[in-house]
């Protein structure tokens, strides 16, 4: 009886007693409904453009997603999800089907160039340490448009101006939008619209490669082979029915000639033996193939006006670019729901938790990148010291690295999320 009563008085009176305040919450929910209509375009559909529109839309915003490529835009090596990314995942709900896909090497083969092979437990490119992920690109785009489910994907279209409130396309007609993000890669077609030229923001390093795939020509199974040779890199890996391989090259030209960049990696690793001329042929027969340079991008501010960047388009980095696209998509919708409205304030708060992260992976990437391709010569000595050094030697110096790794990805630590904010179990589909 006591209780009856109290529900009666707690459903009739307080209502009336807070009627200030549930005006003051009219308001501010009036806000809220303002600031969820506002209207955001994200350019790519890559690691980072995904991940960002699914935090949107968990916020309640309904994001568009415009994607140069004709469809969805698989292909690539393996991409690691590491530190903080992996927390991501998790608030995702994908991060069990991330496990499910994890690569995981178990074995690394170095071939020689007098095709010696030396094996070695682990995965030593990728410096996977336990507990992180390295998955196939491929999978990890699938499983992030899988997730985002219904929403606008207009594929085949590039943006080609943004002006005070209009957004300019090749193809569709222009449309107001009060937000744009470029989430289009290293080479960012809205960094060029915005900011201005590549050359002001690409650190490049002249190294060159093409990924595509191959059968499993080498009979890997969790395992990752590696030939160095006269400055040109080979490698291949395989997980189940799938299998990539990687051609890589140092070249004094900073960019590869856009046309025939088949022909400019086959003219590059002419002359050179071990299974060289097979994997040129496949590259030649695939219609697979990623080419790109090895590069960073550095900025001193990712965003100007309405538009700001994320991923590779404000910060690409060798390593932990995915990660670093996943997190930064993450806090970036979390800071637009935040602000009210104020996207200026937004950008400000993304860039100031974001920006100290990306440049200690950046500082790291360049190190390790200095240690693995400087020089044929010193490639040939790094070999010769594994060859002649006990395993347990070579291992430290590995392990070394990866806890490098794995501390710089475990550098930024999100704050707690209520857990009516974490993703629903239901699984989505995505538009085509
Ligand atoms: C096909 C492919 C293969 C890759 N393979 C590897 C690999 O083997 N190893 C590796 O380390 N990294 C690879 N990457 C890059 C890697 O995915 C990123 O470094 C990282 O995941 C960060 O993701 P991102 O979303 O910022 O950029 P990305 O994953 O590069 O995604 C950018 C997206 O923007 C799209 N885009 C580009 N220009 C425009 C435009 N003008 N308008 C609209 N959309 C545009 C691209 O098609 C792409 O879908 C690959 C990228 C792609 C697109």
């Amino acid at each position: 009886m006591f209780m009856k009563n109290f529900l009666a008085f707690v459903m009739t009176v307080l209502p009336i007693m807070n009627l200030a305040s549930v005006e003051v919450q009219t308001e501010q929910y009036c806000e809220a409904v303002k600031m969820k209509d506002k209207r955001i375009l994200i350019s790519g559909a890559g690691i980072a453009g995904f991940t960002l529109a699914y935090w949107l839309k968990q916020r309640g915003f309904s994001p568009t997603i415009i994607e140069r490529c004709p469809y969805e835009r698989v292909g690539g090596y393996k991409v690691d999800v590491r530190g903080t990314a992996l927390e991501v995942a998790r608030r995702m709900g994908i991060y069990q089907e991330l496990l499910e896909a994890n690569v995981n090497l178990v074995r690394s083969k170095f071939v020689s160039s007098d095709h010696k092979v030396f094996a070695f437990d682990g995965d030593i490119l990728g410096l996977s340490s336990e507990g992180e992920i390295e998955v196939n690109r491929w999978n990890l785009v699938q499983i992030l448009s899988k997730k985002i489910g219904e929403g606008e994907i207009i594929y085949g279209d590039s943006i080609i101006k943004i002006d005070e409130k209009m957004v300019y396309f090749e193809k569709m007609e222009p449309r107001e939008f009060d937000i744009v993000i470029g989430a289009d890669g290293q080479y960012s077609n809205v960094r060029r619209l915005a900011f201005g030229e590549d050359s002001k923001f690409l650190r490049k390093y002249g190294i060159q490669f093409c990924v595509f795939p191959i059968p499993n020509i080498f009979e890997l199974e969790r395992c990752e082979i590696v030939y160095f040779d006269k400055g040109k890199l080979a490698t291949a890996y395989a997980i189940r029915n799938h299998s990539y391989a990687c051609l890589a090259f140092k070249s004094e030209d900073e960019t590869l000639p856009f046309g025939n960049l088949k022909a400019v990696f086959e003219k590059q690793f002419q002359g050179l033996d071990w299974e060289i001329p097979h994997l040129i042929s496949l590259m030649q027969e695939s219609n697979d193939c990623y080419f790109n340079s090895i590069a960073q991008v550095r900025m001193p501010r990712w965003s100007k006006g309405r538009v700001a960047l994320i991923g590779d388009a404000a910060h690409s980095v060798q390593g932990m670019g995915t990660s670093l696209a996943m997190v930064g998509a993450y806090i970036l919708a979390r800071e637009i729901e935040k602000s009210n409205g104020d996207h200026a304030l937004a950008f400000d708060k993304y860039e100031k938790t974001m920006k100290e992260y990306v440049e200690v992976a950046q500082a790291l990437a360049e190190a390790n990148q200095q240690a693995f391709t400087e020089s044929s010569v010193r490639m040939k000595f790094q070999l010769y010291l594994m060859k002649i050094l006990p395993k347990k030697f070579t291992q430290y110096f590995i392990e070394k690295r990866r806890k490098q790794m794995k501390e710089v990805a475990n550098g930024l630590i999100l704050e707690p999320i209520p857990s009516c904010r974490l993703a629903a179990p239901e699984r989505l589909t995505s538009r085509p």
